[in-house]
C-alpha cells in the first residue's frame, strides 16, 4: 500500500499543518507511513473549499449528479483489490471481513445513486384564498462525517453518499488508526471526477482536532459515528451553536434464546454475530441471554463451536479472529475480563493475548451486575446468562444504557415478535444473530447507542431540511 500522508482539500493532495503521526499495522507493529495531520487553517481550508463547491452542486441537474455515482461504481470496484489489503494492513481486517466490506462499498454507490431523484417536496393547500404553499426540499449545506477505525470504508460511505447524493458537501475527519482507508476514499472520488471541494479529507486525533471541527461555524450537520462517550461531548459541543447531530454509537446487545429455538442454529449464528472482526463491532452479540431450560445445552454446543475458531495473522484465510486495532484496546479488553470473572464469571473459554491478537473468550453464568453486562466489551468475549423465564430474559436483555440491535431466538415467530417489540433497541432479527445492515432499511440505536436513523429515506431526510414557500395571487 502507498504512503497516504497528504490530506486531501479542494481537489488537491496537501501536506497537513498539524502533528507528525503514524498509521501502524495492528498485526506486525510495523510503521505503514507517517504523516502531518490536520491543524486549524487546513480544516478552515476544507469547510471555506467544501463552502463553495456545495452552492454550485446544489445547482447541477440529477443526471450530472447520478454521472458521478457511475463513475465512482467504476472506480470503486476497480479498487476493491486495494481497498481490501488496506483493510488488513491499517485496520487487521480477516478475510470474510475485507471481503464483506469491500463488496458493499460498491453495493452503497449503487443504492445511493437514486437519492438525487428523490429530493422530493410537497405541495399544501391554504387557508388563505388564493394562495398555495409549498414544502421545499433542501439540502442541510457542509456536513462534517467524524468515523471510527472498526469498519472504516462503510462507515465512512454511508454518511458521504448520501450527503453528496442529497447535494451536501462533506469534511470527513476519519479516527487516526484508519487515516489510509479516508484518503483511498478521496483518491476514488477524485479518479471519478469529484468537483474540488465537494469532498474533503482532513486527518488527526480526536483529542487534537475534533472540538474544532465540530465547533466551526460552517459545518451544519455533524454525522458521527463512533463510541456513546466520544457521542455525548459532541452532542453537548453542538448544542452550543444549535447544529444538528446524527449519532451512531455503541451497542451492547443480546441474543435471547427461548426453550424453542433451533439450538444448533442459535449457536452457529452466535459463533458470527459474537466474534466477527474479533468483536469490534457496534451490533456484534455481547450478550446471550438463554432461558434456564436450555441453558446448559446452549453453553456446551456454543463453547464448542467457539474453542475451534482460530486466531492470528489476518493474511491467513483460515483465521477468523484477527489482531485488536492497538495495545490499548487489548489493555482495555483483559480489564474488563478480569473485572467479570473476578466478580464470579465463569470461564468456559480461555482466551490468551499475543501482542494484539486475543483469542476468544467466553464467559458463563455471567449475571447484571458485572462488567460485561453492563458494558460495550469491544473484543472477541460473548457473556452467557441465565433467565428463569421469558419475562426474565426480557428483562436482563434491556437492563442496559444501550439500546442498538438485538435478536430473539424461537420456533414461534409470533411470540419472538411480540417479544421483539418490548425489546429496547433500535433494530431486533428474530433467528438470526445482532449484526445486519440493508441500505433501504432503517437503521439506528435507542438510548445512549444512537440519535436519528441512517439509510433509506430516513438518512434522506436527516441530511437534508425543508423550507415552506407559500405563494399568493
Ligand atoms: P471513538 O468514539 O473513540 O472515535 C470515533 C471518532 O471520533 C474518531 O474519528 C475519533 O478521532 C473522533 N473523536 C474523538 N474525540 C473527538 C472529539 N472530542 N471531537 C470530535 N471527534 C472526536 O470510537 P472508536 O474507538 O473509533 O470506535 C469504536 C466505537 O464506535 C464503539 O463504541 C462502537 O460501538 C462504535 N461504533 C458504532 C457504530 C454504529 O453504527 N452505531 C458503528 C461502528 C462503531
Amino acid at each position: 500500500m502507498k504512503a497516504y500522508d497528504k490530506l486531501y482539500i479542494n481537489g488537491q493532495w496537501v501536506e497537513g499543518s498539524g502533528k507528525e503521526m503514524s498509521d501502524i499495522n495492528p498485526y506486525t507493529g510495523e510503521t505503514l507511513f507517517t504523516y502531518k495531520s490536520a491543524g486549524k487553517r487546513d480544516i478552515d481550508a476544507a469547510f471555506s473549499a467544501a463552502e463553495a463547491a456545495q452552492k454550485a452542486w446544489s445547482k447541477t441537474t440529477v443526471a450530472e449528479k447520478v454521472d458521478l455515482f457511475e463513475r465512482l461504481l467504476g472506480v470503486i470496484r476497480e479498487y476493491a483489490p486495494a481497498i481490501e489489503e488496506c483493510l488488513m494492513l491499517e485496520g487487521g481486517s480477516v478475510a470474510p471481513k475485507r471481503g464483506y466490506e469491500a463488496a458493499t462499498c460498491a453495493q452503497m454507490v449503487r443504492y445511493f445513486m437514486q437519492f438525487p431523484a428523490q429530493m422530493e417536496g410537497k405541495l399544501q393547500p391554504s387557508d388563505v384564498p388564493g394562495q398555495f404553499n409549498c414544502i421545499l426540499r433542501k439540502p442541510r449545506g457542509v456536513i462534517t462525517v467524524i468515523t471510527p477505525w472498526n469498519v472504516p470504508f462503510l462507515l465512512a460511505l454511508k454518511s458521504i453518499l448520501p450527503a453528496i447524493a442529497c447535494s451536501n458537501a462533506v469534511v470527513l475527519k476519519p479516527s487516526s488508526e484508519t487515516p489510509a482507508s479516508a484518503l483511498m476514499l478521496a483518491e476514488i472520488f477524485d479518479k471519478a471526477g469529484v468537483p474540488a471541494g465537494l469532498l474533503n479529507v482532513v486527518t488527526g486525533g480526536g483529542s487534537d482536532i475534533g472540538d474544532y471541527l465540530v465547533s466551526h461555524p460552517s459545518s451544519d450537520l455533524i454525522s458521527f459515528t463512533g463510541s456513546s462517550e466520544v457521542g455525548k461531548h459532541i452532542a453537548a459541543l453542538a448544542a452550543d451553536r444549535i447544529c444538528d447531530v446524527s449519532l451512531e454509537l455503541g451497542g451492547n446487545n443480546a441474543m435471547l434464546i427461548l426453550e424453542d429455538a433451533d439450538l444448533e442454529a442459535a449457536a452457529e449464528k452466535a459463533l458470527f454475530g459474537a466474534y466477527f472482526h474479533q468483536g469490534q463491532i457496534c451490533m456484534g452479540v455481547n450478550r446471550i441471554v438463554a432461558v434456564e431450560s436450555v441453558y446448559r445445552d446452549f453453553c456446551d454446543r456454543f463453547a464448542e463451536k467457539v474453542k475451534h475458531l482460530k486466531a492470528g495473522d489476518p493474511k491467513d484465510p483460515e483465521v477468523f479472529v484477527g489482531p485488536l486495532i492497538n495495545a490499548g484496546q487489548v489493555a482495555k479488553f483483559e480489564q474488563a475480563i478480569e473485572s467479570t470473572v473476578s466478580a464470579g464469571a465463569g470461564v468456559l473459554v480461555k482466551g490468551s493475548t499475543d501482542g494484539n491478537v486475543v483469542s476468544p473468550w467466553l464467559l458463563a453464568d455471567v449475571t447484571r451486575d458485572m462488567f460485561s453486562a453492563q458494558n460495550e466489551v469491544f473484543g472477541p468475549v460473548c457473556s452467557l446468562m441465565c433467565a428463569s423465564d421469558e419475562r426474565e430474559a426480557i428483562e436482563i436483555v434491556n437492563d442496559t444504557n444501550y439500546g442498538l440491535s438485538n435478536s430473539v431466538m424461537s420456533r414461534d415467530l409470533f411470540r419472538a415478535a411480540k417479544i421483539a417489540s418490548e425489546l429496547e433497541s433500535g433494530m431486533v432479527h428474530i433467528n438470526d444473530q445482532t449484526i445486519g445492515e440493508e441500505f433501504h432499511v432503517m437503521f439506528g440505536g435507542e438510548k445512549e447507542s444512537g440519535l436519528g436513523r441512517f439509510n433509506g429515506k430516513w438518512v434522506l431526510e436527516k441530511f437534508t431540511t425543508e423550507q415552506w414557500i407559500s405563494v399568493a395571487e
